[in-house]
């Protein structure tokens, strides 16, 4: 069978050590060229839930060799919550790791000459119909070094936020992202107590997330072509984690090699609470404060993650983010 991936991010590359290690040869991996300086777009450090992200990584390699630093406390607009499931990890290197040796060809694909095309190609779907009703996120995030310690945080802000990750050391990857404010010339200005910060920027780099969610994603298949990760929307819409997701949709990729149909029917169902999450990010948009049980399916997004945050707080998030 000869495939074809397109997209060499998150999805494509670990799609494609898993299909390499289960013995498929003849595969060809592309991807567009990157101009950033860590190769890697988006590069995205966040993974959650430890358990199952290690789980999935040790399919293709040792998770531990990529492991950043883990975080007991997050602070949310201020207020510290106790986090014992999220880690940050070198997503760059753990996706070259991947791809390994592999030729990574540019240019565009020709879907009559494979049998297989993937569509892993994240926001661009460049290769399955386009999507009606689309919400795409713009970010804007810098790699610095901080004699301070600044922490694992997250503050609210118009239709999005801004994040504070740790990445072991004296480094943090500080960003914003939004589905209404213009953030393209934001800077890490202050701290999570809204003290001025001192940063060393390292790099600098723009890019989008979907927020979309799988079932405003369909269709995930074209002829011979079949999406996996974020060109098919799987990405939480409030919370817009999506590393974990990539991988979960390589493996029922894999599961369901030979039937497509049930692969679209697992990711619907698996992801059915993207689906009802989006509809409190469509609330946010109009200015208005998602309702009780949209609040409480990202509460349980957030425990599935390892985050124990209470309902209360996570109604005045969302209030916040809605003005
Ligand atoms: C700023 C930011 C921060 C994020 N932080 C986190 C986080 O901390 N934790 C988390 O879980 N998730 C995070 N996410 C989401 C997460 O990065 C994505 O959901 C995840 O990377 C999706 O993987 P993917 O492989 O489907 O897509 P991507 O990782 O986006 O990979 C797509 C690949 O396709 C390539 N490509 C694009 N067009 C073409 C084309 N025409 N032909 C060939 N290749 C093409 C791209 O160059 C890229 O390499 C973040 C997203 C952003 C934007």
């Amino acid at each position: 069978m000869k495939i074809a991936i397109a997209g060499a991010g998150m999805s494509g590359a670990y799609l494609f050590r898993r299909l390499i290690d289960e013995g498929y040869k003849d595969i060809d991996l592309f991807d567009v060229k990157k101009t950033n300086s860590c190769g890697c777009r988006p590069c995205a450090w966040g993974f959650a839930p430890v358990a199952e992200t290690f789980e999935l990584i040790a399919k293709v390699t040792d998770p531990a060799r990529f492991e950043m630093q883990r975080s007991d406390v997050i602070s949310f607009d201020g207020v510290d919550v106790r986090s014992s499931n999220m880690l940050t990890m070198n997503k760059p290197a753990l996706i070259r790791e991947m791809i390994g040796h592999a030729e990574v060809k540019e240019g565009a694909i020709d879907p009559t000459k494979y049998d297989r095309v993937i569509d892993a190609t994240g926001v661009s779907r460049a290769y399955l119909p386009p999507i009606k009703d689309d919400h795409i996120a713009q970010c804007t995030q810098y790699r610095v070094r901080s004699e301070q310690a600044l922490g694992f945080w997250f503050r609210t802000s118009t239709v999005g936020y801004e994040w504070c990750f740790p990445l072991g050391g004296d480094e943090y990857h500080i960003g914003i992202g939004s589905l209404k404010s213009d953030v393209r010339s934001y800077r890490p200005s202050t701290d999570k107590d809204d003290r001025e910060l001192s940063v060393k920027v390292q790099c600098k780099c723009h890019s989008s997330v979907r927020l979309t969610s799988p079932f405003f994603s369909q269709p995930f298949m074209k002829d011979n072509v079949v999406g996996i990760g974020e060109s098919i929307g799987a990405v939480a819409p409030l919370a817009s984690d999506g590393n974990l997701y990539a991988m979960q949709c390589g493996e029922m990729l894999m599961e369901n090699w030979e039937d497509l149909d049930r692969y679209s029917e697992q990711v619907l169902k698996r992801y059915d609470w993207m689906r009802k999450e989006r509809r409190g990010l469509e609330k946010l948009m109009e200015g208005r404060t998602p309702s009780l049980p949209e609040a409480l399916t990202m509460r349980g997004h957030l425990k599935s993650v390892g985050v124990e945050i209470k309902t209360g707080q996570i109604i005045r998030l969302l209030r916040n983010m809605s003005r």
